[in-house]
């Protein structure tokens, strides 16, 4: 079957050659002659399969033929995701699809203003995207109203309900007036979901079941290399410089500052990346993902929740800096090469503290994944003898007290005398004009302050040490005991 044999509208069969489709994934071809019937729609199926054209097409047929006008402050579609990533992916994808209509789209999701999304919604919208909070938290100031409502579609249930929105989700259901057309979809279909599905579809819907285009692992080409944690980061960036080939790619790491801290070294040895993770604004994280899928920057980091539901096409390789505790999201995040079809490469770095968790995952996914040619560490620098303090913070960057307390230590009792005033870190660099009055001090070797060189904040206590033995901190010493330092 092509499209072109589906009775869809003029405009939306230009659009899907724009798009270029051409033939209709399974779901699609399953999905699309019920719906345009009118039916109610269960369907088993995850993101990658063309779940989305697969309702949104006939929502937009529906749209075009029904001849009803949208009313303000109403919507006449409404679409329900549980992450404000998904919810702009699919109003992206209702736009594109309704390009050559008049059919008009919006998408709401918490975490940013409302002002611009009541804004959008005053002379009442055809499409309505949204995340389920802030629709209700809309509905409650009364921006929007749902009884107009002639399709309703409640995507990723399960992860809804993983989320914890199953409230939500029934505070909206009671808000919809009876006579509508349901779609629902999961990607697995428990009784708890299944009771969902029943108190929100009306009886005997089109049931539509489609497993994943073909099991990851099946076509994603896998790659291991077992290694010190500390030498992640420079086989990253060998890999990234030997193979060109690896144009868009996705770095997953466990930790918000980890993230930080991979695009920090990236950058400093030339590539063009950027990091999404929770500690982002929601802006910052769609401009860090827009140029990705534009491939303005080669590289995007993440962290497992700020990359969930992010969709983008051609992604070629996969890197697992950190292995994940959970197996299961390691099989999610190589599910975000080998999209549509197309090949793709997933490689994953395995220090020696992650041995169970590969297992786990080769456990999961019953294929051992194959150790890389190992001639590539000999291309690597030796690893620092030390681990660098930006891996020794916690998520917030900061060091843990204790160990603050412990690096001090030595430094009050070496055989230097005690400042006088005791210096807070930040107060250090302002000491130094001081000493530059004092005969000058040597520069200090390159290799003996390695944390300066990845960029990360100078620790205060490593700096004193240098300058402890420095003659411009000894002249300061004496001109701060005899009160002449302010
Ligand atoms: P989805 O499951 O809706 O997230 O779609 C996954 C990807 O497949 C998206 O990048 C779509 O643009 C693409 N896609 C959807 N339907 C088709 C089709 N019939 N032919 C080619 N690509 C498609």
């Amino acid at each position: 079957m092509m499209f072109a044999d589906l009775p869809l509208a003029n405009p939306l069969q230009r659009a899907i050659r724009a798009v270029g489709y051409e033939t209709p994934t399974p779901i699609q071809e399953k999905s699309i002659p019920s719906l345009l019937e009118g039916r109610d729609l269960l369907g088993i199926a995850q993101t990658g399969t063309g779940k989305t054209a697969a309702f949104a097409l006939p929502i937009l047929q529906r749209l075009l033929e029904s001849g009803n006008f949208r009313a303000p402050k109403t919507c006449r579609v409404l679409v329900l995701l549980p992450t404000r990533e998904l919810a702009i992916q699919v109003e992206e994808c209702f736009r594109q699809y309704a390009q050559f209509t008049a059919i008009s789209t919006a998408c709401i999701f918490g975490g940013v203003n409302d002002a611009s999304q009541k804004r959008n919604l005053i002379r009442g919208v055809d499409v309505l995207v949204a995340t389920p909070g802030r629709l209700l938290d809309l509905i409650g100031q009364k921006a929007v109203s749902l009884k107009k409502l002639e399709v309703f579609v409640l995507d990723e249930a399960d992860r809804m309900l993983d989320m914890g929105f199953i409230h939500d989700i029934r505070k909206v259901v009671a808000l919809l007036p009876p006579n509508r057309q349901n779609l629902f979809f999961s990607a697995t279909m428990p009784d708890s979901i299944l009771d969902l599905a029943k108190s929100i579809l009306h009886a005997d819907p089109v049931r539509v079941e489609v497993a994943p285009q073909s099991t990851p692992i099946e076509r994603i080409h896998q790659e291991l290399y077992r290694i010190d944690k500390r030498r992640k980061d420079a086989l990253l960036k060998e890999l990234l410089a030997c193979h060109p080939e690896m144009q868009k790619v996705l770095v997953f790491c466990r930790t918000k500052h980890g993230a930080d801290k991979i695009v920090r070294v990236l950058e400093k040895a030339g590539v063009k990346c950027s990091a999404i993770h929770g500690n982002k604004s929601q802006n910052r994280r769609q401009e860090a993902l827009g140029k990705f899928k534009k491939e303005e920057i080669r590289v995007l980091v993440a962290t497992d929740i700020a990359a969930r539901g992010i969709d983008v096409d051609d992604v070629s390789h996969v890197f697992n800096y950190d292995l994940p505790n959970e197996p299961e999201t390691f099989v999610h995040r190589i599910g975000r090469t080998a999209r549509a079809g197309k090949d793709g490469v997933a490689i994953a770095f395995c220090a020696p503290d992650e041995e169970q968790d590969l297992r786990a995952i080769e456990k999961l996914t019953r294929v051992r994944i194959p150790e890389e040619d190992k001639s590539v560490f000999g291309r690597l620098p030796p690893p620092q003898k030390e681990t660098p303090e930006s891996e020794r913070r916690n998520a917030r960057g900061r060091m843990p007290r204790e160990k603050k307390q412990k690096e001090n230590a030595p430094r009050e009792k070496g055989a230097a005398p005690k400042p006088a005033v005791k210096q807070s870190p930040k107060q250090a660099p302002k000491q130094v004009p001081v000493a530059k009055n004092a005969p000058q001090p040597a520069k200090p070797a390159q290799n003996q302050a390695p944390v300066a060189k990845s960029g990360d904040s100078q620790p205060a206590p490593f700096k004193k040490r240098h300058r402890r033995n420095r003659p411009g901190s000894r002249a300061r010493r004496r001109m701060r005991a005899s009160g002449d330092a302010g």
